[in-house]
């Protein structure tokens, strides 16, 4: 793809996004504007489908709407809870730690900075980013395997790694689409330009796509 081209793609996904199931962190941060439920929701995403994560995460909001709330249940009620995401065990430890380190380290606010938010329990590059990204409309780019993947297969980027997709984004994106990215690739990672087999037959994109290494 060449660098001229990405403001008619983001077009293109941007209608291919509204036009397919809303993913669940995206969802929550338009009901709820809330960056806690929106790092919780994130957290809990990690390598686990979108609608587990929902119900998971409609489960425990019942129970939880801030981080002292997790306080009032013990590891065993929250795993339950959570038993169906992946990596259970290790979310749950860490949602276990993360009132302690917002009250101590953060005055019990979910912090906007990237460094920051890198200090919480359980987040990541790709946490941090999207939680900048959506919750506070704050310029970051979250880099997950789809829009790894389907940058370096557009030709866009060439890159070994999410960390240096991240670079390289950084580099060539305009910021005009930061924030945006990271939605409209994973819906049309999660429903055309999928891991195995991509739909490029019926892709809105296809005449932009170098289509590499499909
Ligand atoms: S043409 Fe194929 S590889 Fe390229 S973006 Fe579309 S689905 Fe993905």
């Amino acid at each position: 793809m060449h660098k001229k081209d990405i403001d008619a793609v983001m077009k293109r996904l941007e209608e291919h996004f509204n036009s397919v199931k809303t993913p669940i962190v995206d969802l929550i941060q338009a009901k709820t504007k809330d960056p806690f439920r929106v790092l919780v929701a994130t957290i809990l995403s990690a390598r686990t489908k979108d609608e587990t994560t929902a119900k998971v995460v409609d489960e425990l909001f019942k129970r939880v709407t801030t981080a002292d709330d997790f306080d009032t249940l013990n590891a065993e009620e929250l795993d339950k809870i959570i038993y169906q995401t992946g990596f259970h065990n290790a979310k749950t430890k860490h949602l276990k730690e993360l009132p302690k380190v917002l009250r101590d380290e953060f005055g019990g606010k979910v912090p906007s900075e990237i460094d920051n938010l890198l200090r919480l329990p359980g987040v990541g590059r790709k946490t941090a980013n999207l939680v900048r990204a959506l919750a506070f409309s704050l310029p970051a780019i979250c880099v997950d395997v789809h829009v790894h993947r389907i940058c370096n297969r557009w030709g866009y980027i060439q890159t070994k790694t999410p960390l240096e997709s991240e670079i390289a984004l950084r580099a060539k994106l305009p910021e005009k689409h930061w924030l945006k990215i990271n939605s409209y690739v994973v819906a049309f990672g999660q429903n055309l330009c999928k891991p195995r087999k991509p739909a490029c037959d019926i892709c809105p994109i296809y005449k932009y796509c170098k289509r590499v290494g499909v």
